[in-house]
C-alpha cells in the first residue's frame, strides 16, 4: 500500500536500518504495524513506554517514537525493507530456535558487521522485554513468524501412525462367515469394467448398470439364495452379505441388483410354490428373466395392506384379471419398470366372487421378449430422481390384464380351477403380516447396504483427512485435517459407530438365518436396525461430505452421489418413521404381555426388581461419579442404554393409560404419543446396538483385538450418551459434572484412536479401485478411465 501523505520522519528507512542503537527494536517495529492488528491507543501506550525509557538516549527515544507514531505508519516498501534486514540472520539459527522478539533484536545487534561481535545494550535489552510485554505479543511464535519464509515442504505421503492392532486381523472379524464371497465380489468390482462413469446421460448409465448386473449374474451372485435345482447355493446369509460389500461401488448397480435377486427372485422365492420356482427361479438368477417388485401405488406407499390394485378370479377362464382402479392406484416407483422389467410380481387385493381375501401376490408379464408393453399394460418412466438415476423406476398402470391362475404366488393362501380359496391361515390380517414377514430379507439387506455406505464415506474422508493439510504453526508443516480436534470429533465416534452397527447387524442376520422361515421374531430388529443404520449413514455423509470440503462436492470423489443415491434408503423397504413406530408398538405389546403373563406373586417381584434397579441407577453416588473407570465400566454403559429404554417404555405405557381411561381410542391415543413412541424405538435399537459392540468387546478381551474393540466400544457408548445427555439430565441419571465428564471423555478417546483411523478404514476392506474417490486414493485429478 502506498502511503499518499508525506512523513514527518526525519529518518529513512535505510537510516533505521543502519542506526545500531536502533537495530534491536526492527522486530518490535516490524511486529507492531505487520498484523495492523494494534490499535492508535496501544500504539500511543507504546511510544509513551519508549519515551520513558531511562536505558535509551533522547535522540534514541525520539527515533524511535517517530517510528511507532500512529499518526506516521510505515509505508510497505519500508517494511519489506525492515522484513528483509531481520531475514538476514535467519541462516545462522537452528531449525528449532525460539527467540523472543528482545532476544531477536539482540541477535541482530550481534550479527551486524559493525557491530564485531559486540552484544547489545543491557539496558536496550531490557527497554525491549518492556516494550515486548507491553504489545502483549507472544514473542517466539512472532520470531518464528517473522523468520521463516516458507513452511518446510511436506515431500511425499505423510508418515502413518504406527496402528495398535492389525487391520487384518480385524478385517477377518468383520467378514466372517462370508469372508470368501466377499472377496470374491471385492475382486469382480475392482476390473476396470467395473470403473465409475460419472458423466453419462441417463439412458446410457442405465444401459451400463444393466450390463454390470448382468456381470453379476453369470458370476453367480444373483443366484445365492436360490435352491440348488435351479443354479442357487441356498445360502442367504452369503446374499445378504454380497449385497453388504456390493454398497461400497454404484448404488444404482445395487439397487438393481436388489430389486431384481432379492424382491423380484425373493419374491417368487418365499411367496411361490416348488412349481414357480422351477419355473421362473433359473431366468431370474440369470437375468434371462428380468422382472420388478410392484408393491407401492402412487396412493398408498406405506399403508400395504389397504393398496387398490384388485386381482379378480374368473373362475370360468381359470384366470385372474389384474386392473388398476384409478389413476391413484397405479403402481409407483417400480424399479425395473420402466425400461427391462418383462415380468412383475404384483400386489393387488384378491377378489373371488364375492369374497375379498385381501392383499396377495401375482406374476404378471408386462413385455415381449423384444421389450414390447403387453396389451392392457401401461408404463411411465418416474423420470430424473435425486439420485439413483442408472435405475429405471416406473410406473404401471393396468387395464384389465389376464394372468392364469397358477400365476398366483400361492404359498400362503390358493384358488382351485372352482373358485375355492384356501389358506393355512384363517386371519386376513395374519396372513398378510406373515407373508410380508417372509419378505424381512430386503430390510436386513438395506441395514446392510446403508451401513456399507457411511463406512465408504468415513473411508474416503478420513483417508483425504490423513493426507490433506490447512493451516499450523509457523516454520512447521501445515497441519494435517485429522490432527485437528475438531475433525477427530467428526469423524472418529461415527467410526466406532459403524463398528457398533455392524456387529448389531452380524448379530440380526445371526438371528434371522437361524429363525429361517420364521422371521417374525426378528422383524422387530430387523425395522429398527433399518432406520437406524439409514438415518446413520445419510448424517454421516453429511459430515463426510463436509470433511472433504470442496473436494467433497466432487463427483468423481463419491460422497455427494452416495448420498443422493443413499437419501431415499430412509424411505424405501419402509419409511422409518412408519418402521420406528412398528418398534415401539412391539415394544409395547412384549411389556403388556410380560404383565398379564405373570400371576401376582411374580409381577409383584417383577416390580420389585424393577424398583430396586430404579434406586440402585439413580443412586447419588452414580449419577456423580465421573472418574474414568467408571465411565467407562461395562456395567455403568450398558446401564444406561437400558435404563433409558425402560423408563421410556415405562412413561409410554403410562401416557397411553391415561388417554385410553379419559375415552380416546387407542388410534388416538398413540398418535398423541408418537414423539414419546419414537423416542422409545430409537432407544431400544440403540440399546441393542451398544450391547453388540459391548459384547464383541468383551469376548475379545485380552486377545489381539480387545483393546482397539475396548476402544471404540467405549467411544461409541459415551458419544450416544453424550448426545442424549439432556434426557439424562432431566432424568437425573446423569448429574451436570456427569455431563461434562463424558463429553471430555468421548474427545479424549477420539484423540487416542487418531492413530489407529487409517487402520481401522483398513479393515473395512474396499478396495482402492471400489473406493474410487482419488482423494481417497491419492490421486487427485486423475480419473480411472472406463
Ligand atoms: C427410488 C425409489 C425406488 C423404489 N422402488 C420401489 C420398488 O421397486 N417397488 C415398490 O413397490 N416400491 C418402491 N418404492 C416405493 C417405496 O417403497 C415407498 O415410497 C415407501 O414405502 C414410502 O411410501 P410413500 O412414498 O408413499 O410415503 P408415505 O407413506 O406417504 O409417507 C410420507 C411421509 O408420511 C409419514 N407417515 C406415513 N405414515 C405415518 C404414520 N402412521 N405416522 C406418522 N407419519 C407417517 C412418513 O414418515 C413420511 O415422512 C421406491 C421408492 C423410491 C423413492
Amino acid at each position: 500500500m502506498k502511503n499518499t501523505r508525506a512523513s514527518k520522519r526525519t529518518h529513512s528507512i535505510e537510516e533505521l536500518i543502519r542506526d545500531r542503537p536502533l537495530l534491536p527494536f526492527l522486530p518490535l517495529v516490524y511486529v507492531a504495524w505487520a498484523d495492523g492488528e494494534l490499535s492508535h491507543s496501544e500504539l500511543e501506550s507504546i511510544a509513551s513506554q519508549v519515551a520513558s525509557q531511562g536505558g535509551l538516549d533522547a535522540e534514541c527515544r525520539r527515533r524511535l517514537a517517530g517510528w511507532l507514531d500512529p499518526a506516521d505508519p510505515p509505508s510497505a516498501r519500508e517494511l519489506g525493507a525492515i522484513l528483509r534486514t531481520i531475514r538476514q540472520i535467519a541462516p545462522a539459527l537452528p531449525d528449532d530456535f525460539r527467540l523472543t522478539l528482545a532476544e531477536l533484536g539482540c541477535r541482530l545487534v550481534e550479527t551486524d558487521s559493525e557491530a564485531q561481535g559486540a552484544g547489545a545494550d543491557p539496558a536496550v535489552e531490557s527497554a525491549l522485554a518492556d516494550l515486548e510485554a507491553a504489545l502483549g505479543i507472544a514473542g517466539t511464535e512472532a520470531s518464528r513468524e517473522l523468520l521463516t519464509r516458507v513452511r518446510p515442504l511436506q515431500v511425499g505421503e505423510p508418515k502413518r501412525a504406527k496402528p495398535s492392532f492389525s487391520p487384518a486381523v480385524l478385517q477377518a472379524l468383520l467378514d466372517a462367515p462370508y469372508a470368501e464371497v466377499r472377496s470374491r465380489i471385492r475382486k469382480l468390482l475392482s476390473r476396470p469394467e467395473f470403473d465409475y462413469r460419472f458423466e453419462l446421460d441417463r439412458p446410457s448409465y442405465r444401459r451400463l448398470v444393466t450390463r454390470w448386473c448382468r456381470r453379476l449374474a453369470e458370476e453367480g451372485f444373483g443366484a445365492l439364495s436360490f435352491p440348488r435345482a435351479y443354479g442357487g447355493a441356498e445360502d442367504l446369509g452369503a446374499f445378504i452379505a454380497v449385497f453388504e460389500t456390493l454398497a461400497h461401488h454404484d448404488s444404482s448397480l445395487l439397487v438393481k441388483f436388489g430389486v431384481q435377486f432379492g424382491l423380484f427372485g425373493g419374491s417368487v422365492l418365499q411367496l411361490g410354490t416348488e412349481r414357480h420356482h422351477r419355473e421362473y427361479l433359473e431366468d431370474i438368477a440369470t437375468m434371462s428373466l428380468p422382472g420388478c417388485f410392484a408393491m407401492s401405488e402412487t396412493g398408498h406407499g406405506s399403508n400395504v395392506q389397504e393398496l387398490e390394485t384388485v386381482a379378480r378370479y374368473d373362475a370360468e377362464r381359470q384366470e385372474f384379471v389384474i386392473s388398476t382402479p384409478t389413476p391413484h392406484d397405479r403402481k409407483d416407483w417400480i424399479g425395473n419398470a420402466a425400461v427391462d422389467g418383462r415380468m412383475a410380481t404384483v400386489f393387488a387385493q384378491l377378489h373371488v366372487g364375492e369374497d375379498e381375501f385381501g392383499v396377495h401376490a401375482f406374476l404378471v408379464p408386462i413385455r415381449s421378449d423384444d421389450g414390447e408393453t403387453l396389451p392392457g399394460v401401461t408404463i411411465e418412466d418416474c423420470g430424473l430422481k435425486e439420485g439413483l438415476n442408472g435405475v429405471d423406476n416406473g410406473r404401471i398402470t393396468f387395464k384389465d390384464v389376464r394372468v392364469a391362475r397358477e400365476n398366483l404366488l400361492d404359498r400362503f393362501g390358493s384358488v382351485s380351477p372352482e373358485g375355492e380359496y384356501s389358506s393355512d391361515i384363517a386371519s386376513p390380517s395374519k396372513r398378510f403380516f406373515t407373508m410380508l414377514g417372509t419378505l424381512v430379507g430386503g430390510r436386513i439387506s438395506v441395514a446392510g447396504a446403508s451401513l456399507a455406505s457411511a463406512k465408504t464415506a468415513l473411508a474416503i474422508a478420513v483417508r483425504y483427512a490423513t493426507r490433506r493439510r490447512q493451516f499450523g504453526a509457523a516454520g512447521r508443516p501445515e497441519t494435517l485435517l485429522l490432527d485437528y480436534k475438531a475433525h477427530q470429533r467428526k469423524l472418529l465416534p461415527r467410526l466406532a459407530a459403524a463398528f457398533a452397527i455392524d456387529f448389531a447387524h452380524k448379530r440380526l442376520v445371526r438371528q434371522f438365518l437361524a429363525h429361517g422361515g420364521d422371521a417374525r421374531r426378528i422383524e422387530t430388529f430387523a425395522a429398527g436396525l433399518k432406520a437406524y443404520a439409514s438415518w446413520f449413514n445419510v448424517e454421516t455423509l453429511q459430515v463426510c461430505r463436509e470433511a472433504c470440503g470442496a473436494q467433497g462436492y466432487l463427483a468423481q470423489n463419491r460422497i455427494c452421489l452416495l448420498r443422493d443415491d443413499t437419501d431415499v434408503f430412509t424411505t424405501f423397504e419402509g419409511d422409518n418413521t412408519v418402521l420406528m413406530l412398528l418398534v415401539a408398538k412391539a415394544r409395547l405389546t412384549r411389556y403388556r404381555h410380560q404383565f398379564s403373563d405373570l400371576r401376582l406373586g411374580g409381577l409383584v417381584k417383577l416390580l420389585a426388581s424393577k424398583a430396586l434397579t430404579a434406586v440402585s441407577e439413580l443412586n447419588p453416588v452414580v449419577t456423580r461419579t465421573t472418574d474414568d473407570e467408571h465411565l467407562q465400566d461395562r456395567e455403568f454403559l450398558g446401564g444406561a442404554f437400558r435404563y433409558r429404554e425402560d423408563r421410556l417404555l415405562e412413561t409410554l405405557a403410562l401416557r397411553l393409560r391415561h388417554r385410553l381411561e379419559r375415552g380416546m381410542d387407542t388410534f388416538e391415543a398413540f398418535n398423541d404419543c408418537q414423539d414419546h413412541a419414537l423416542e422409545l424405538a430409537e432407544a431400544h435399537i440403540e440399546r441393542i446396538v451398544a450391547e453388540a459392540i459391548l459384547e464383541a468387546a468383551g469376548e475379545h478381551r485380552g486377545r489381539d483385538l480387545g483393546h482397539i474393540l475396548d476402544r471404540l466400544a467405549s467411544l461409541f457408548c459415551l458419544w450416544r450418551l453424550e448426545q442424549r445427555r439432556g434426557w439424562f439430565l432431566e432424568s437425573g441419571y446423569f448429574e451436570s459434572a456427569k455431563a461434562k465428564a463424558v463429553r471430555n471423555l468421548v474427545m479424549r478417546i477420539s484423540g487416542e484412536l487418531r492413530q489407529d483411523a487409517e487402520a481401522l478404514i483398513d479393515s473395512f476392506g474396499i478396495p482402492d479401485r471400489v473406493l474410487g474417490a482419488p482423494i481417497a486414493t491419492g490421486k487427485v485429478g486423475e480419473r480411472f478411465s472406463p
